[in-house]
């Protein structure tokens, strides 16, 4: 760090900002860590990790979380609570405002802010998330012994949450909007063969009902034999309307990318806020944004696979990208400094 200014700050401390932290750490940039709204990002919602390579046993997400950042640490990584606010990247070095009033500043940063629950749309959600209605099974499961309850979606999140539900509820149903699931065969066989977990097709929640007193007492759900039902009986065509009794509903449809500081800076993000990276379209395999010194890693970036293993492999190459740009910009910086005349008597 030369006077207030950091090398390298990294946004975020999921497994993409832990492993651009370590390499960071271990290139001598003293990164910084900024934790952002929900340390440990993604995984410490899960509960085991079977497909990291070198577990054969599989791994609990939240350890996998506190080994990463004691192996940041131990390089040398300083970790400081808080998440991006608003950010002047137009000129160096980056100004970060962060949520607890400070601004940082930085010559190159690591956006590694990762993606949020998506949440449904469904009349009642606003009240009774946290009461009832979760985007998280393994943080809200154990409250939901012997009740029915729902999960919406139809890929690995809702097969790993339903699975996850069946050891406290008494009967899990899969709600998902088309017929076909998009979770992986393995998951979806999980699914489909275990006793207590039951699927409804062609289905949508459009209503949740209960009060933060009770929590979540019932939902409304409507059905079509050609799917998505909701956009048909938003439209006043004929679909089935079914009213349950449940205990809790869970939301398994996905993420958004955690990119709303990044709206008013040059950095590109596509038509669904995810980072664009390689802007010039034919560099292969890098992290580089659309502003010279911001570089992007893990799900923030990654619409496709947000896998763990690929989201640690991003991190590393965004460290090791940052890296030899700020040597660039040194040699950069370097050579114009020769080419200054000197004053007689410097
Ligand atoms: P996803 O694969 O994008 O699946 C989202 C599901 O929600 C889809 O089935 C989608 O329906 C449905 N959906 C989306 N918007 C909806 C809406 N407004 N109303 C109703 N349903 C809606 O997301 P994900 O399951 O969170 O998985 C994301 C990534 O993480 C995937 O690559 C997945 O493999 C990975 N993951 C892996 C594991 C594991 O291996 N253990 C566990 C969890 C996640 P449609 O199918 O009709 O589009």
């Amino acid at each position: 760090m030369a006077g207030d200014v950091h090398d390298l700050v990294v946004a975020g401390s999921g497994v993409a900002g832990l492993s651009a932290a370590v390499y960071g750490a271990r290139s001598d940039l003293d990164p910084l860590v900024l934790e952002g709204d929900e340390p440990g990002g993604q995984l410490t919602l899960t509960t085991d990790v079977e497909n990291y390579l070198g577990f054969p046993d599989g791994v609990g997400g939240m350890e996998l979380i506190q080994r990463g950042k004691e192996q940041a640490e131990q390089f040398g990584a300083q970790f400081r609570h808080g998440s991006i606010e608003s950010a002047d990247l137009d000129g160096q070095p980056l100004a970060l405002s962060l949520s607890t009033g400070e601004t940082v500043r930085t010559r190159a940063l690591v956006v590694a802010t990762g993606a949020s629950a998506r949440w449904v749309g469904a009349d009642g959600e606003d009240e009774l998330m946290g009461y009832g209605l979760s985007t998280c099974a393994t943080c809200d499961g154990a409250f939901h012994r012997g009740d029915d309850v729902l999960v919406v979606g139809g890929g690995d999140s809702a097969m790993e949450e339903a699975l996850f539900l069946a050891k406290f509820a008494d009967s899990v149903t899969v709600v998902h909007r088309r017929d076909e699931l998009r979770a992986s065969e393995i998951m979806a066989e999980r699914a489909r063969d275990h006793e207590d977990v039951a699927f409804a097709w062609n289905t949508e929640l459009v209503a949740i009902d209960g009060s933060r007193e009770e929590g979540v007492t019932g939902a409304t759900l409507v059905s079509h034999p050609d799917g998505y039902p909701r956009e048909k009986y938003e439209a006043g065509e004929d679909v089935d309307v079914e009213a349950v009794d449940v205990g809790g509903v869970f939301y398994a449809i996905g993420h958004e990318p955690n990119t709303a500081f990044l709206r008013d800076t040059p950095v590109a993000l596509d038509g669904d806020g995810y980072v664009q990276t390689a802007p010039d379209g034919d560099a292969w395999a890098t992290t580089e944004t659309a502003v010279s010194g911001v570089f992007a890693a893990g799900d923030v970036m990654d619409p496709d696979y947000q896998q763990a293993v690929t989201a640690a492999g991003t991190g590393s190459m965004a460290a090791l990208d940052a890296e030899e740009w700020l040597a660039s910009t040194d040699a950069t910086a370097a050579g114009a400094a020769e080419l200054v005349p000197t004053e007689a008597g410097d």
